[in-house]
């Protein structure tokens, strides 16, 4: 049972109703075995983006269908609800879609993303280096001019798609290490690139996107793969996160929603001393505190994609999305495992989204680097400086 958002008007609803209906059809059968084989499955992709339910935001020029943030938001919460991992394909694209069709050149952006939004490939992004994530702009992979291109040398690790993408997106430094945030150049790299290799790994969660590092040796990468100028990669190309913590928390807080909703039914049927489980407040109640966070916290989702769409500042709210959108739903999910007793242990769905959201409690940020984000905008750079 979801509930109408104000900010998503008749034809959003008529997206998010057909989104929801393809992905209890098509997607969620596989969600146990996806967990299983830690595969994700390509002709799902294919046939989400035939239905133009990948990167919907992105310009029509470039394979999308100029329809706003929020289009994404309804869609993300659809595929998420039936599972999480997929709807990977949807955060991936349309966070990696920004990103190219804002500081790639055309003739780069436009043939990645038409294959994008079909479903055709898989964008990774790499910021994460082995000695540390949180302080991101730190870090040393090394890119330099050799002859016509850039040769990259170094490793990444614990990124999403690690080895199952086509392509990826890799901040290095190019300037000194002095010069941190402002020695860090963008570049747009295929995975089939020579010196490339990469390693899975064992995740808790999320195993049919996955984790794993990305090594580079000697990688060549042409002049025009660069996003942004050299340099500035990460000032100008970190924006792009703002808005995707606001899908993030609403991929989540679906998970979540699905849990609540089984755990309603449950709680409706099954008896206990001659009654109904939700009979007795102490496993209606909880569920009802959840059910009111839930609501609220989607809220402030849709309202960071609105202020995205209407393009107004956003950074301090996607933030607050993205700290407490993943906790929420992790302790919604556990309070609703806890609905099913013994049930709720065995292998299976509830645990299983359990493992999963717990996952967006560390990646694309922690909640404290979260909460210094809002600080800095409530207190100003000068008070909290990183
Ligand atoms: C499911 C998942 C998916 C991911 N996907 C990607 C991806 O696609 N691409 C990518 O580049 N990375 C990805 N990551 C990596 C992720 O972004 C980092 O793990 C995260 O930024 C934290 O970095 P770290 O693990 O190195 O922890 P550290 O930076 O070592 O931090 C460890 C702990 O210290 C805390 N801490 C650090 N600094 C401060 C501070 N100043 N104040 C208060 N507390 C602090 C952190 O909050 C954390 O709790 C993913 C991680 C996960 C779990």
């Amino acid at each position: 049972m979801t509930v109408r958002i104000p900010y998503v008007d008749e034809d959003l609803q008529a997206l998010a109703e057909q989104a929801g209906r393809y992905a209890a059809e098509r997607v969620a059968p596989g969600y146990l075995e996806r967990d299983r084989t830690r595969v994700l499955d390509r002709a799902l992709m294919r046939e989400m983006g035939g239905l133009g339910l990948i990167g919907p935001e992105l310009p029509e020029a470039f394979g999308g269908q100029g329809l706003g943030t929020l289009a994404a938001g309804v869609i993300h919460e659809a595929i998420a609800r039936a599972d999480l991992s997929m709807s990977y394909v949807n955060l991936l694209a349309s966070l990696n879609g920004q990103i190219l069709s804002q500081h790639a050149p055309p003739e780069v952006a436009g043939p990645w993303l038409a294959k994008v939004t079909r479903g055709e490939a898989l964008l990774a992004l790499a910021l994460t280096e082995p000695r540390g994530g949180s302080d991101a702009a730190n870090l040393r992979l090394r890119i330099e001019h050799v002859g016509g291109d850039y040769v990259v040398n170094g490793e990444k690790t614990s990124i999403s798609a690690a080895d199952q993408a086509d392509a990826v997106i890799v901040f290095g430094r190019t300037g000194s290490v002095d010069a941190g945030a402002h020695g860090v150049t963008a570049l747009f790299v295929p995975t089939d690139a020579p010196g490339l290799t990469r390693s899975r790994f064992d995740c808790h969660g999320q195993r049919a996107i996955g984790r794993g590092s990305l090594f580079f040796e000697n990688v060549r990468v042409p002049l025009d793969h660069r996003l942004g100028d050299e340099n500035r990669g990460f000032v100008q190309v970190m924006q792009g996160f703002d808005f995707s913590r606001a899908l993030i928390g609403l991929q989540v807080l679906a998970v979540a929603r699905a849990a609540l909703d089984d755990a309603w039914a449950h709680a409706a049927q099954r008896e206990a001393f001659g009654k109904p489980l939700a009979a007795f407040q102490g496993v209606s109640h909880p569920l009802a505190e959840f059910d009111t966070q839930i609501e609220a916290a989607r809220l402030l989702c849709y309202q960071s994609l609105w202020l995205k769409d209407q393009g107004l500042p956003h950074s301090a709210e996607a933030a607050m999305c993205k700290w407490w959108a993943p906790k929420l739903a992790y302790d919604t999910i556990h309070q609703c495992l806890l609905s099913f007793g013994h049930g709720g242990y065995d292998r299976g769905v509830m645990e299983q989204r359990l493992r999963d959201v717990l996952g967006f409690e560390i990646g694309d940020g922690t909640a404290q680097i979260m909460k210094t984000i809002i600080a800095r905008a409530r207190a100003g750079r000068h008070a909290v400086p990183n």
